[in-house]
């Protein structure tokens, strides 16, 4: 129907509105439904409605499947629904909904998660090896197959008295221990609720490993679990006390993030409730902005004083770490890293997650974290400093599988995010950014995040990483490898087979086929 004639402009526009229809719909089964209303209660998207004794679909589904869980009738299914475009290769659907919604909002396009754009995935295109007759597997049933691991500044040489104990050690700095290859990355209490913090750090806590702070600071009721807490320092500060850093078992200077390279973060003001802004140290309701750059960093001297300063603050008590974003020089700056002092580095490819950036950088910005790990290691190690640092390593590691990858690639630690959301109910929608989270993630509206019971979320979480952590004891039994440490860095391990040989060769794998030596 057209708009009268006497119909304002924004009237008249909002025909564009309806050119890109909904990409999900939820369909419900009349029959079946009980009337209940529990389903417009449910969704926090505001998506449904009662109307004519009967819920009826609003518009802006984002498939987040809370309604469909949620329903005792079992009578909602989301349906992808086809466009009805003309289709175009060059301008895709997602194209032209990008030009649609910048032409309607004149901004910047705002996104979260990790990229979903169709970027192959290297881990699946890398091949594990197992041991057969003349390197003999390992039952780990059986024998003992070791995956306690090591955060901190390692030693490049160590004394064994005669009954084995280490009695000297060269240039060894504070570590933490940690039961298995796995951290938690840094989900900050703003961009996530307090009860998934919590639930995250209750599972840190029982699988014995780190979990990153996230920048904005620790809540004090956090501070229990500061024993497995990797305390940010980023560009904000927020949050930073002397407190925190004399607590937490390892502090990070956050200088980039898979995600949003180069960028710094805003939370917005609506999300800065009472508990954030105590937290953060920052006024009610404004808008919690951290800087792209540190005002205090420019160049690896400038690392190095503040890296040198945190020390001095924590008393070389913990180890201090710099994470940094996966780009084209990842190598040559994790270089000046570790000889800036870091005890350890984490590299965040460009498929890590976000709870809010925008889509411009997540989606065309960085490197793939398999190809980055493989550089990264090899540069440190041409340049000796490999065995200086416990170099850490996430964006998409998803599955045991792409651990055991990674590590072979050359990380000593595997850092998961999404993986541990998806555990606490996260259907990876792509909407953190709007603070609506259906199931209580990431959000910090009381009526959702009361939705996220932390007991459950701990309890999930730490199934599913005592579960990576077994199956990695598998693998590393079929490879014949019984500490976790012969696996790092042991690209002969894999073979690579993808469509790209030149992936392969960056890296420093061989393609399957190509045997040992
Ligand atoms: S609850 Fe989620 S899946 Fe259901 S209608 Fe709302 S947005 Fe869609
Ligand atoms: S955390 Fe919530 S809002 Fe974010 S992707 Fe997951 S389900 Fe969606």
């Amino acid at each position: 129907m057209n708009a009268p004639a006497h119909a304002s402009l924004d009237d008249k526009e909002r025909v564009f509105d309806r050119i890109i229809p909904d990409k999900f719909r939820p369909i419900i089964d009349r029959n079946a439904c009980l009337n209940c209303k529990r389903c417009v209660k449910e969704c926090s998207f505001g998506a449904l409605e009662w109307k004519d004794d009967r819920v009826v679909y609003k518009g802006g589904c984002v498939a987040c499947q809370r309604c469909s869980a949620m329903c005792p009738a079992r009578c909602i299914e989301i349906a992808t629904v086809p466009s009805g475009l003309p289709p175009h290769a060059s301008y895709t659907e997602r194209v032209r909904q990008g030009i649609n919604a910048q032409a309607s909002s004149g901004g910047v396009l705002l996104c979260s998660c990790g990229t979903d754009m169709p970027y192959g995935m290297i881990f699946d295109d890398l091949i594990l090896d197992a041991a057969q007759v003349t390197n003999p597997s390992i039952d780990p049933l059986r024998e003992q197959v070791e995956t306690r691991t090591y955060v901190g500044r390692r030693s490049s040489r160590v004394m064994l008295s005669g009954d084995g104990y280490v009695t000297e050690s060269d240039g060894s700095g504070p570590v933490v221990a940690m039961d298995m290859p796995i951290m938690f990355g840094h989900i900050s209490l703003g961009a996530v609720s307090y009860n998934c913090q919590r639930s995250l750090f209750q599972a840190a806590k029982d699988l014995n490993i780190l979990a990153g702070s996230g920048e904005g600071g620790l809540h004090a009721d956090f501070l229990q679990f500061a024993d497995h807490i990797n305390g940010e320092v980023a560009s904000g500060r927020f949050g930073v006390t002397p407190e925190y850093l004399r607590r937490t078992a390892a502090v990070e200077i956050k200088v980039g993030q898979g995600a949003k390279p180069g960028h710094g973060g805003h939370l917005p003001g609506e999300k800065v409730s009472d508990l954030i802004s105590q937290t953060r140290m920052i006024p009610l309701g404004t808008d919690a902005l951290s800087p792209y750059p540190h005002h205090d960093i420019y160049s690896i001297e400038d690392l190095q004083q503040l890296i040198a300063a945190l020390k001095e603050s924590v008393e070389y008590r913990v180890p201090v770490g710099v994470k940094i974003a996966a780009v084209h020089n990842v190598a040559a700056i994790a270089s000046g890293v570790v000889r800036a002092g870091a005890d350890f580095i984490t590299i965040d490819g460009f498929r890590g997650g976000t709870g809010s950036t925008p889509r411009v950088i997540r989606d065309h910005a960085g490197l793939p974290i398999e190809v980055a790990t493989a550089v990264v290691d090899k540069r440190l190690n041409e340049e000796g400093l490999r065995n200086r640092v416990t170099v850490c390593a996430g964006g998409s590691i998803r599955s045991a599988a792409d651990m055991i990858k990674v590590i072979a690639l050359g990380a000593d630690v595997a850092m998961v995010c999404t993986s541990a959301l998806i555990a606490m109910g996260c259907q990876v929608c792509q909407s953190c950014h709007r603070g609506l989270c259906a199931w209580g993630i990431a959000t910090q509206r009381p009526e959702l995040t009361s939705r996220l019971d932390p007991e459950i979320g701990a309890r999930r979480v730490t199934r599913l990483f005592h579960a990576w952590n077994e199956e990695l004891k598998e693998v590393m039994g079929a490879m014949g490898i019984d500490a976790v440490e012969s696996l790092v860095g042991n690209r002969d391990r894999l073979r690579y087979f993808g469509p790209n040989q030149k992936i392969a060769e960056v890296m420093g794998v061989k393609h399957v086929g190509e045997g040992w030596g």
